[in-house]
């Protein structure tokens, strides 16, 4: 049967009411759904998730994550500490990112974690330096720029040459080389991450045929990979979320198990983050104006650019409902703003809403991914609340 019809959104109406605003209402039973399905959809295969920390970095989140067996993918050093303290094994950890500090490689080695995903030959030279000082040895993989463009926002592909992520294809094979020279270096495998809100499977298809001529290559010259990253990026549904509570899974793992050579022994990694979190959090928003001006009328909440910054950002697009209007039917058009001082502080121009009032209380949908972790003080506003419905 299809899990996804199975799921109807529904907010806890108590803690809707008695929960001062702006918060983030986490669901935490379509958080342990959605860790279900993925646990479900690789059951069997040589798969293993991990969950990309920066996506959201609530430790009850995490600490929910780590339960469901998932590894973590890293981006800094303050990540792993509430990793760790959220209790991932550093064994299951892989560390990103173009600009690792020292401090930050030695955390690293100290844990012994179980990788780190090394985007240029000065990061390499200086976590084999490192490791030797410390007495260790460091795993790593090479991060590839496959050049491949998952038609995502500019802001959000990551994966073509003319951005600054990974080693590009010609680099690669000089780089494998000179990292099997190294006393203090084990490498591991070949990591990839070409974007993010990647909805349709072709950009992982086409990941998957690179991958396959690499390792052919590679193989020819008798250079053998234990694990193959393929990254994140797998997208949802922000239009309709009740529709599509939990992401395609099955036809995401299902084109690597198909596409993806990978060889007997060899272990796959994913990190995804959005497609764990996105859809169960909500930003949640009183009205604390409805203002008419010439020829538009706008929603004025408490929260806006602070506490989710996506649609000033990157153009996101997330579904906006009023909780508390009468009569269900779209009958006005808005533009829903925040109270912060930039004309981009906009969450939807042109939205169509039931007639709104002040008081009315709104919500802003799939705001679990690249949400509250990415909020800020500015305007010395403070830190939205979070609260979490639906655990046992
Ligand atoms: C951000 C990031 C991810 C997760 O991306 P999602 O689109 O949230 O799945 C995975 N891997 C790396 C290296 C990243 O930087």
């Amino acid at each position: 049967m299809d899990k996804t019809l199975l799921y109807q959104h529904a907010f806890d109406k108590d803690v809707v009411r008695s929960t001062a605003t702006p918060f983030y209402y986490y669901d935490t039973a379509l958080l342990h759904e959605t860790l279900q399905e993925v646990n479900h959809q690789i059951h069997g295969l040589p798969f293993q998730v991990h969950y990309a920390v920066k996506a959201n970095n609530n430790p009850r989140i995490l600490s929910e994550i780590a339960k469901g067996g998932l590894g973590a993918d890293l981006v800094s050093g303050g990540e792993m500490e509430v990793a760790l303290a959220a209790g991932f094994k550093a064994q299951e950890m892989s560390f990103s990112g173009v600009g690792k500090s020292d401090q930050e490689i030695m955390l690293g080695i100290q844990h012994d974690i179980g990788c780190f995903n090394v985007e240029s030959i000065p990061e390499l030279e200086v976590i084999n330096q490192l490791a030797c000082e410390m007495g260790k040895t460091a795993n790593i993989a090479f991060r590839v720029n496959p050049d491949i463009d998952a038609h995502t926002h500019k802001y959000i592909t990551t994966g073509t040459a003319e951005n600054k992520f990974g080693i590009c294809i010609e680099a690669l094979e000089p780089a494998v080389k000179h990292a099997l020279t190294l006393p203090h270096i084990h490498l591991r495998g070949l990591h990839f991450h070409i974007g993010s809100q990647i909805t349709t499977m072709r950009p992982f298809a086409m990941l998957c045929d690179t991958i396959n001529s690499l390792l052919d290559k590679f193989e020819q010259q008798n250079i053998h990979f234990e694990s193959i990253n393929v990254g994140g990026g797998l997208g949802i549904d922000y239009t309709d979320p009740d529709s599509h509570p939990l992401p395609d899974f099955k036809s995401y793992f299902n084109t690597f198990k198909e596409k993806l050579h990978y060889r007997p022994n060899q272990l796959v990694h994913f990190e995804l983050g959005r497609a764990i979190v996105g859809e169960c959090g909500t930003l949640i928003a009183s009205v604390i104006y409805v203002k008419e001006s010439r020829n538009k009328k706008f929603i004025i909440l408490d929260a806006g650019m602070t506490e989710l910054i996506r649609p000033a950002l990157y153009d996101a697009h997330h579904l906006i409902q009023n909780l508390t209007a009468q009569g269900g039917e779209p009958c006005g058009v808005y533009d829903v703003v925040g109270p912060i001082c930039e004309s981009s502080d906009v969450f939807c121009r042109d939205c169509k809403l039931p007639i709104t009032r002040r008081g009315d209380l709104i919500a802003i949908r799939s705001a679990g991914a690249y949400g509250e972790c990415m909020s800020s003080r500015y305007n010395m506003r403070r830190q939205p609340a979070s609260v979490f419905v639906g655990s046992k």
